[in-house]
């Protein structure tokens, strides 16, 4: 670790605290939330957050505008004007998203900078998808034309969590919306006010009113609304995976479409043929960017028996090196995690391991020295001396803690990475591509990763198998997850239907 160096704030007015309720800006009437910055503890603002009165105004709201012809009827080209605006609001406002961003979760500007840039390019994508979504003219087997058409479900809800706020809310908001539907996204308590920023950008980039919402608040309270209310017809949800099951529980009962992106305990492999420095530097930002916050963090490391013993001493060694920081340090590489009480959790998943015999090979615990003190900084912490059943390689911790393990061959591994809960990504380092490629089409995992880590790109669908959740998002079909598919019969033969025929014409 080394030591602190200067670096400017950036200067950016935070939003106020109001609500976006459904094209209008309004004080909350729910519970209190506290923005903090989670760098130093200080605090960012204080809002009232949604309360359920809230929720079902910005209900009924939606509701009018999302069946307004204005709305309804656009064609494609002209409602993709409007995703277009939205995204050149982003971009336009990107260094301001990013300093409230980084305000909000902790996060390095660096990183809140892709994140609010990645949200612009899913926003133009979104809308370059519905201009080029083409309906299908389906085999005929009959006398009648078939047709596949796509409508809109109605009302959306979008549920997010506080790691990367922009980006996630853009993953949900922007297909919906090209979908034709309206949004009310909930993000969360945590981090509020990036979402309200969106919120704004929106609304100055002329979204009709009342297609879009921003309804920070309790999950039991204004979340909950929004997954039972019966106007609601979709929920896309991103969070822990307890969360995720309660929701879809709720959803069976209602009978409504969900998404849900849920936890991980991605594997990560070091086979002994791997290029090992371009695996060192992959195992290092797979586990410790946004210091571990991140639902596909490579958090569970196998690596093959003849190299381990080296790997592993230059991983750790590497790891002390690493640039624990302020997020507006640009020389940053990991920052504080989102807030005290989640570095209460995280530190207790490290105590519950050694506890159970992990061995510490580096970190377990916040670093020292004034810039620290009122922060919640954790140290990249590697955990040796684990067997894949324990605990801490089953559990998320989603924090800057990395497991470490042997493995003997082909098959051992593959049983080793799939036994497990989760199945959301996997990191593949080997210079035999042929054994790369059996690896990745035996482990369950939505996204694999070879000889690199945590590439994104809008146009590869993302999402988990097993506790790591259900559907997909992003890529073409990722609008499709908003509609209502329903097929057209055109009879072309002017012939009546046969029994019925007899009848008629009598
Ligand atoms: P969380 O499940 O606690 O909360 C997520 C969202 O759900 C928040 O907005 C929260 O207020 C809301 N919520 C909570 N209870 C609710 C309820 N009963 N009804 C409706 N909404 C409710 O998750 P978190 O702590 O904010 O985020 C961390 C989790 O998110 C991690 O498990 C991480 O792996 C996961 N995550 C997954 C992905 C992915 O794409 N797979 C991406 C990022 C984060």
């Amino acid at each position: 670790m080394t030591q602190m160096s200067t670096f400017a704030a950036p200067d950016v007015a935070l939003p106020d605290g109001r609500l976006y309720v459904a094209g209008e800006w309004e004080r909350g009437t729910g519970a209190e939330i506290t923005s903090v910055f989670p760098a130093d503890g200080s605090i960012n603002r204080v809002l009232k957050g949604a309360s359920r009165a809230d929720g079902e105004r910005a209900i009924a709201r939606a509701k009018a505008a999302q069946a307004d012809p204005a709305w309804r009827g656009l064609k494609p080209h002209e409602r993709a004007r409007h995703l277009y605006a939205i995204a050149d609001g982003i971009e336009a406002n990107a260094d301001r998203i990013a300093a409230i961003q980084t305000r909000d979760t902790g996060k390095t500007l660096r990183e809140t900078g892709a994140l609010a840039a990645s949200a612009a390019a899913t926003f133009r994508y979104f809308g370059a998808v519905l201009e080029t979504s083409d309906e299908d003219l389906t085999t005929r087997r009959g006398d009648a034309l078939t047709l596949s058409v796509h409508e809109p479900l109605g009302l959306v809800a979008a549920i997010t969590p506080w790691n990367s706020p922009i980006a996630s809310d853009a993953q949900k908001v922007a297909p919906a919306l090209a979908a034709g539907n309206a949004v009310l996204l909930k993000p969360a308590s945590w981090s509020p006010l990036v979402s309200l920023e969106l919120a704004r950008i929106v609304d100055e980039a002329g979204l009709p009113k009342g297609l879009f919402s921003v309804l920070p608040g309790a999950g039991r309270e204004i979340g909950n609304l929004l997954v039972e209310h019966p106007d609601i017809a979709k929920v896309s949800f991103t969070g822990g995976t307890e969360t995720g099951r309660r929701i879809a529980r709720q959803a069976a009962e209602k009978l409504m479409p969900v998404s849900l992106e849920l936890g991980g305990k991605s594997p990560t492999i070091v086979c002994a043929d791997a290029d090992l420095d371009l695996a060192l530097a992959g195992v290092l930002f797979g586990i410790f960017s946004s210091t571990g916050q991140s639902c596909i963090a490579g958090s569970r490391l196998f690596v093959e028996r003849p190299v381990y013993d080296a790997f592993v001493s230059r991983l750790v060694a590497a790891t002390k090196a690493l640039k624990v920081g302020h997020p507006h340090d640009p020389a940053t590489q990991v920052a504080p995690l989102v807030h005290l009480d989640h570095r209460a959790e995280v530190a207790d998943h490290v105590a519950r391991a050694l506890a159970e015999g992990a061995k510490l090979l580096c970190g377990g615990g916040a670093p020292e020295g004034e810039l620290y003190e009122n922060g919640s900084y954790y140290l990249p912490t590697i955990l040796a001396r684990v067997t894949n059943a324990d605990r801490i390689c089953r559990d998320e911790v989603f924090g800057p803690v990395l497991v470490v393990m042997p493995f003997e061959d082909e098959d051992d591994l593959i049983a080793l990475a799939n036994d497990n809960d989760y199945g959301l990504a996997c990191g593949i380092y080997s210079r035999d591509f042929p054994k790369s490629w059996r690896l990745g089409r035996a482990i369950n995992a939505g996204t694999i990763w070879v000889n690199t880590y945590k590439q994104f790109s809008i146009s590869a669908p993302f999402g988990g198998e097993k506790d790591s959740g259900m559907g997909r998002e992003k890529g073409r079909q990722g609008i499709r997850a908003y509609m209502a598919q329903k097929s057209f019969y055109v009879d072309v033969s002017g012939t009546p239907l046969p029994w019925a025929a007899a009848q008629v014409m009598t």
